[in-house]
C-alpha cells in the first residue's frame, strides 16, 4: 500500500514537528512576515542578522516548512526562475547575466548557511543532468546548450554529454544524449527547512505557527488570532498567495506530484550507476524530475494534474491515484529494473506561477508592503537570493541585489474563472499529446507543443 500525502515523504523520514505556539492576540512588531516557507525564514534570516534590533514575527498558517519548502524534489538549483529573454526585455543583458551568476552564488551560499548553522540535510552538490528521451528532446537539449552558454554560462558551468558518457554516469533506459551542470546539489527539503526555522528562532525572530493571516493591509496583518501592526509586512506565500483576500489572480498555484521508491538494493546501484547524487530532469514538456536520496531510494515528480479549479490547493499533500500510476511507469521506463522495488509514498504540493512565468521580489516603500515568489518550480534556492533582496530593500539599502531584473517587475493578472482552468488544463493537454508524439518517432518539436507555449505566455 503506497502511502499518500502526510505532507511529503521528507517528513516521513523526519517525523511532523510539533506545532509552536498560535499568534496569542494583538501585536506590534517592526517587521511582520507572512508564511515560514523558505522565503519567509531566508527572509527573516538575513534581516535579523543584519539588524539585531529589529522585532520580526513570522505568521504560518500550519508549521514552517508546511509548503513546498517542505515537499519539493530536492533540488538547489541554480536554474533561472523565468525566461532571460524576458527579464533582458525590461532590463537589459548583463543585468540578467548578472541574475545567473547571482544563482551560481546562492547554491553555495545555502550550502555555506546549512553547515555553519550545523543543518544536516544531506546536501551534496553533484551538479545536475539534464536528459533526452526522444530525438526531439535531443534537438531541444542541444538549444537549450546553447541557450545557457548565451546568458551566463561558461565552459566550466555546463557541458554536452553523449549517450555513451551519460550511460557511464547515470544508465536511463531510453536515454540519448545529456547535459551537464555542476550548479546544483540534492537536499532533504524538510531537513533543510526545520534546520532553517530553528536557526531563525536562535537569531531572536518569533515563529507563530496554527495562525492564518486572511488580510494583508499596509501596516497591518490580520489573522484569525489576533492583528499585527507592523511598518514592513512581507508577502511570502507563493503557491498559498491565492488565499489571501484580493490576491486570487496574482499567481496560479500550479501543482506538482511525486514518488519515492523503497530503498533500492545494492544490485540496482551496480547497474544504474549514478554514483554522484546529480539530479535528473528530462527535456519533455510535461517534464520530470528526480533525486537519488541519502537512503538510496528514486524520488520523482512531475506535473499530475497541473491546477485545481478556483486557485484550490491540497490537504495536506494526498495526490490523485491516476498521478501515482503515471509517475510510477514513467520510473519504470527510465530504471526498469526498480520494478520490483514497492513505492513507498506519494505526495504533492503547490508552486506559484505568475502570468509572465517570471519570478518577482517586490517592496513598496510608502506602504511598507512587499512579496516575493512565481519561482515557476525552482524556488529551493531563488528563496534564497529573495531572501537576501529583501533585507536590502527593506534596510534602504542600494546594493548588486536590489538592482537586480527581478526587482520591481509588474506583472499582469491571471485570467478570472472558468478561463484559468479551462487554459491550463487545455496547455497540459496539449503538452502531454507533444510529448507522446515525439516519444512515437517525431524527430523535432511537435507544432502542437509550440502553440501551446503561445497561449500560455511562456
Ligand atoms: C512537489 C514540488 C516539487 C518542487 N521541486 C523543486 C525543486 O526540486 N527545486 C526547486 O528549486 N523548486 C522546487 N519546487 C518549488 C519550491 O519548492 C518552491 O518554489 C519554494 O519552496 C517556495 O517557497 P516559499 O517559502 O515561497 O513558499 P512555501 O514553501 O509554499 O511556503 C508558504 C507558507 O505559507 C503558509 N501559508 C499558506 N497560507 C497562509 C496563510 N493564509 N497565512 C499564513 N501562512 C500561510 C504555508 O503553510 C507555507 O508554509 C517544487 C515545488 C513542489 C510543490
Amino acid at each position: 500500500m503506497i502511502r499518500n500525502g502526510d505532507v511529503s515523504f521528507w517528513y516521513a523520514q523526519t517525523g511532523l514537528p510539533g506545532c509552536r505556539d498560535g499568534l496569542p492576540g494583538d501585536l506590534a512588531v517592526d517587521v511582520a512576515i507572512v508564511g515560514a516557507g523558505f522565503t519567509g525564514l531566508w527572509t527573516a534570516y538575513y534581516l535579523k542578522k543584519a539588524q539585531p534590533d529589529l522585532r520580526i514575527a513570522v505568521l504560518e498558517k500550519e508549521f514552517a516548512g508546511f509548503g513546498a519548502s517542505g515537499r519539493n524534489g530536492g533540488w538547489l538549483t541554480a536554474g533561472l526562475a523565468g525566461s532571460a529573454e524576458r527579464y533582458a526585455a525590461s532590463r537589459g543583458r548583463p543585468a540578467t547575466i548578472g541574475l545567473q551568476r547571482a544563482m551560481f552564488a546562492a547554491v553555495d551560499e545555502v550550502i555555506r548557511v546549512a553547515a555553519e548553522e550545523g543543518i544536516d540535510a544531506d546536501i551534496v552538490k553533484g551538479g545536475n543532468v539534464e536528459v533526452a528521451r526522444s530525438r526531439a528532446q535531443l534537438e531541444r537539449l542541444g538549444q537549450e546548450y546553447q541557450h545557457l552558454r548565451q546568458w551566463g554560462y561558461g565552459e566550466a558551468d555546463v557541458s554536452t554529454l553523449d549517450g555513451g558518457e551519460l550511460a557511464r554516469r547515470i544508465g536511463i533506459d531510453g536515454a540519448i544524449g545529456g547535459i551537464f551542470s555542476p550548479h546544483c546539489a540534492r537536499i532533504q527539503p524538510a531537513k533543510l527547512v526545520r534546520g532553517l526555522a530553528e536557526a531563525v528562532e536562535k537569531t531572536g525572530v518569533r515563529i507563530y505557527e496554527q495562525t492564518t493571516v486572511r488580510r494583508v493591509e499596509p501596516r497591518r496583518v490580520r489573522t484569525d488570532c489576533g492583528t499585527v501592526s507592523a511598518d514592513i509586512v512581507l508577502r511570502c506565500l507563493e503557491g498559498f498567495t491565492a488565499g489571501l483576500a484580493g490576491e486570487r489572480r496574482t499567481w496560479l498555484p500550479m501543482n506538482s506530484s511525486m514518488i519515492v521508491t523503497e530503498p533500492l538494493p545494492d544490485a540496482f546501484w551496480s547497474e544504474i550507476g549514478w554514483d554522484g547524487a546529480e539530479t535528473v530532469g528530462d527535456l519533455a514538456h510535461a517534464y520530470m524530475y528526480a533525486q537519488r536520496t541519502a537512503d538510496s531510494r528514486i524520488a520523482l515528480g512531475g506535473r499530475g494534474v497541473p491546477y485545481r479549479f478556483g486557485s484550490r490547493t491540497d490537504h495536506s499533500g494526498a495526490t490523485q491515484e491516476r498521478t501515482v500510476a503515471a509517475l510510477s511507469r514513467l520510473l519504470h521506463e527510465m530504471f526498469p529494473a526498480a520494478r520490483q522495488t514497492p513505492i513507498a509514498h506519494a505526495w504533492c504540493g503547490v508552486l506559484g506561477v505568475p502570468r509572465d512565468w517570471c519570478a518577482t521580489v517586490q517592496f513598496d516603500r510608502p506602504s511598507g508592503l512587499g512579496a516575493a515568489g512565481g519561482y515557476v518550480g525552482h524556488g529551493v534556492t531563488t528563496t534564497n537570493l529573495a531572501g537576501r533582496t529583501l533585507r536590502d530593500l527593506v534596510l534602504r539599502r542600494d546594493t548588486e541585489l536590489t538592482r537586480l531584473p527581478w526587482v520591481g517587475r509588474r506583472v499582469r493578472r491571471w485570467e478570472p474563472e472558468p478561463l484559468r482552468f479551462l487554459g491550463v488544463r487545455s496547455l497540459y493537454l496539449l503538452y502531454r499529446i507533444a510529448d507522446r508524439q515525439e516519444y512515437a518517432g517525431r524527430a523535432t518539436t511537435s507544432p502542437i507543443a509550440r502553440f501551446a507555449n503561445v497561449i500560455a505566455g511562456r
